[in-house]
């Protein structure tokens, strides 16, 4: 065993400057380049016959024989066969390469198996059952969630260090990527001259050859806090050990890390751990992570016992490593291709699941049978189409009729609709209601903001003819007495459309019939919500409206289950909104700008992050620029202030006077993020913009241009940070929802956008779906597959118990049951 881990050694080394000549010829265009001493062809003769001495390559002498023997001739080879000779041999090598790997990870699973020794520990087993493990160790195991082997097993790696790149300090390059491992000689931590939201901490660690600056920035108000400071040098005390690993950079000062990652090592760490790529886990103060990964060695081969859901067949389909591999390597990688391996497989298990309970989900209400009414009228709906005060869009079009076929079908439809801001969706909606309603049903439309629902319902009520269809408006502020008469007119099937917020989900709303449920600005609302309503109409049709158009990969994950349309277009006419980022300090320039716009009638959007002025947060408030802004500033027009705060009476007050222009100027919380529609308003100005996210920014730039006139969004911020300015620039040269969507996922990662609770996919899988948006797809039609030929998982016994089955698999969430 000794004899073959150095023998490992030995063979990659020698390897290398194989590896590098070949390069270079192939680089070079096959020349039979002449090295030091000797050509090129001389060399990979020579050590290619070497390769004989080591007995662990016994299996390849027939290879070696053979490549050996080409390059006595290489010089006489015409330029193709010397190309393809070059080729060859990397691929020989590679193939070498991916043996050492194999002959590493059986060596280490050899380690793991035997500390497994005479142990009857299966993934079930207590975690106290572990040799080593007493009460201490387990209590803290407890705390993390972590009851069983099963849970140690899938509690993966916080990040990794790299050892296989390890460098001293003396030998690093600029620019290069390197792991360092040094002592604090000195640490420093102090507060941006010129920007007041930025706190910038210098370390100088050492080794035994030199010493390097660490910079790292923290960007927040919060990181220039007493307690963050004081937090800070308790962590970093001179003489502690730390693991740098990052890129270095050449400053004006020398060399120094810029933004690594940053690891305080114990002593125990660095001395215990004989691999390559250290595991860091996210424990609380208790458990060291060597103590950690010493108790992970002693049970990781139970996952060999972990269900596999794949066959051999799938396997070698789809390249993927068998879990058991997967769960150990995460743990214990060898190197940075046999994590990324692994991930790979992990990530693609929790999308196969997902996908499949999704399809299940879906395949579940197509087989749904509605009872069919024979009434069928389209009168009230031909009417209104044709009283509407414009064209419907094509894409409007396109979009009602696949809701009209999908009304009209005898199972359930499940449908998202997606349209940017602004796109026409409301209309759609109602419409669709008429044409259930007229089918005998009643229907409910619900969405997040009471404002919306008030909105919404304003509009049905101005655009049906209330002798025909009676909507009623259900919200939390809705007074008791109002309440009892509509349950009693739902139950009666006299109210045939309920609007309202998350009231719907009340028990005591029971329909008497409900055909259609319809949820706007679905996005809100997370997965269990969602889920919730839906139940209510177990076999109801059911629309899903989104302005936030996620890209399809990610669209797929989540919303798997759902049909989507799409409304592709804007409404004729329109301009997109014009964007600038503004200096905090040039706020003022804004504000004859701003009365230019309301001299010519138009009115104006003012949005701040807060209500009030809070201690903690310097930021702008609502109630302050209100003040000032009505009082100095806009004394001579109308100001008004909304937020959430206010009772629901004075808010309607203040939306209706600012739909009818009788309020020029609203300052306002982010209240009115979603739905609110004016289209007389034409100008936005966005306080402490930095604060929002880009898709929330979208949103609210989209209360304006939503008319044929020109528009405009100003983003003030007081950042001069430029990879702040880099995310806002996004919306300054765009307009168009999607585009930013991609931006803002790839700035942000699917996790923030998502929302890591609420999106129900593991934070793990979203972490690494970014890297991994092919993997989507895959799943996706590898589970149409497997439910194609086993619909309700019969033979798959396996899989239906992990997908069915709570305990049994940790990943499997809530998600959709
Ligand atoms: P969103 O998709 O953001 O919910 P709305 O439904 O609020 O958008 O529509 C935005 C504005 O566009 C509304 O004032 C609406 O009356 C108007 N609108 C919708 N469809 C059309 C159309 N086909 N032509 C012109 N204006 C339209
Ligand atoms: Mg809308």
């Amino acid at each position: 065993m000794k004899q073959n881990k150095s023998d490992l050694i030995n063979v990659r080394s020698f390897l290398r400057p194989l590896q590098r000549s070949l390069t270079l010829e192939y680089e070079a265009g096959f020349i039979n380049i002449l090295g030091k001493e000797k050509f090129f062809n001389e060399f990979l003769f020579e050590s290619i016959s070497n390769l004989n001495n080591f007995s662990i390559l016994n299996e390849y002498r027939e290879n070696i024989k053979f490549f050996s023997e080409r390059y006595t001739i290489y010089s006489k080879l015409e330029f193709n066969h010397r190309k393809r000779l070059i080729i060859d041999t990397r691929k020989f090598l590679f193939k070498i390469n991916k043996f050492l790997n194999s002959l590493e990870d059986k060596s280490e699973s050899k380690v793991i198996k035997n500390n497994l020794k005479d142990t009857k520990l299966t993934l079930h087993s207590d975690v106290s059952k572990i040799e080593g493990v007493g009460k201490v160790l387990k209590d803290n195991l407890n705390q993390l969630g972590l009851f069983n082997i099963n849970d140690l097993i899938t509690y993966f790696p916080r990040t990794y260090l790299d050892y296989t790149n390890k460098e001293k300090i003396r030998n690093l390059r600029p620019d290069k990527l390197y792991t360092c491992i040094g002592h604090i000689k000195k640490f420093y931590l102090y507060k941006s001259k010129n920007n007041p939201n930025l706190a910038i901490m210098n370390i100088i660690i050492f080794d035994e050859t030199a010493s390097i600056k660490v910079t790292k920035f923290f960007i927040g108000k919060r990181f220039r806090s007493y307690t963050f400071f004081s937090s800070q040098k308790e962590k970093f005390q001179p003489g502690f050990k730390l693991a740098i690993s990052g890129k270095v950079k050449l400053t004006e000062f020398g060399k120094s890390f810029v933004d690594p990652q940053i690891e305080i090592l114990n002593d125990s760490d660095c001395n215990n751990f004989k691999g390559k790529i250290l595991p860091i886990y996210s424990l609380n103060d208790s458990i060291a992570n060597i103590t950690f990964i010493k108790i992970l060695k002693k049970v990781l081969l139970c996952a060999v016992n972990y269900p596999e859901i794949l066959n051999k067949n799938q396997l070698n389909e789809l390249s993927l490593l068998p879990l058991s591999q997967a769960l150990i390597n995460i743990h214990l990688p060898q190197n940075q291709s046999s994590l990324e391996e692994s991930k790979n497989r992990l990530v693609f298990n929790e999308l196969l699941l997902l996908q499949l309970k999704l399809l299940l989900k879906r395949n579940k209400r197509k087989n749904i049978i509605l009872d069919k009414k024979i009434r069928n009228d389209k009168l009230v709906f031909n009417e209104f189409i044709r009283n509407l005060p414009f064209k419907l869009t094509k894409s409007q079009i396109k979009v009602l009729d696949e809701i009209k076929k999908d009304l009209s079908c005898s199972s359930p439809m499940s449908r998202l609709l997606q349209g940017d801001v602004g796109s026409g969706k409301t209309i759609i909606a109602i419409a669709s209601l008429i044409f259930i309603i007229e089918q005998g049903y009643q229907g409910a439309l619900m969405v997040p903001t009471e404002v919306l629902a008030e909105q919404h319902y304003k509009n049905l009520i101005n655009n049906i003819n209330p002798l025909l269809i009676t909507v009623e408006l259900l919200t939390g502020n809705t007074p008791q007495k109002r309440r009892k008469q509509i349950f009693q007119d739902l139950k009666n099937g006299h109210v045939n459309i309920l609007v309202g917020t998350h009231a719907l989900f009340e028990e005591k709303v029971v329909f008497n019939d409900l055909g259609l449920v319809i949820i706007d600005e679905q996005h809100r609302f997370g997965v269990s919500q969602r889920n919730r309503l839906l139940r209510k109409g177990d076999n109801t049709h059911f629309l899903s409206m989104t302005a936030t158009p996620i890209p399809r990969t990610l669209a797929l994950s989540i919303y798997g289950d759902l049909d989507i349309s799409q409304i592709k277009e804007m409404p004729p006419g329109r301009i997109p909104t014009i964007t600038k980022i503004i200096n905090e300090n040039n706020l003022s320039d804004l504000f004859p700008i701003v009365k230019k716009q309301i001299e010519k009638g138009k009115q104006a959007y003012v949005i701040l992050p807060l209500i009030e002025e809070s201690e903690k947060l310097n930021l702008n408030s609502a109630k302050k620029t209100y003040e000032y802004l009505s009082n100095d500033i806009f004394k001579n027009f109308t100001v008004g202030l909304l937020h959430g705060k206010l009772s629901p009476e004075d808010k309607n007050k203040v939306i209706d006077l600012f739909c009818s222009n009788k309020i020029n100027i609203l300052v306002s919380t982010t209240v009115i993020e979603v739905g609110i529609d004016v289209p007389n308003a034409s100008i936005m100005i966005i306080y402490n913009s930095e604060r929002f996210g880009l898709s929330q920014l979208h949103q609210l730039r989209g209360r304006v241009g939503r008319d044929i006139y020109q528009s405009f969004c100003y983003l003030v911020t007081s950042e001069n940070n430029i990879s702040l300015n880099k995310r806002l620039d996004v919306l300054q040269k765009s307009n168009d929802g999607f585009y930013v969507a991609e931006k803002d996922l790839e700035l942000r990662g699917p996790g923030q956008i998502l929302g890591y609770k609420q999106s129900g996919i593991p934070d793990f899988v979203l972490d690494n779906l970014p890297k991994n948006k092919g993997l989507i797809d895959i799943a996706r039609n590898e589970a149409i597959k497997i439910l194609f030929e086993d619909p309700n998982l019969e033979s798959n016994k396996e899989l239906k118990k992990i997908l069915f089955d709570k305990s049994s698999s940790k990943f499997i969430h809530d998600f959709l049951n």
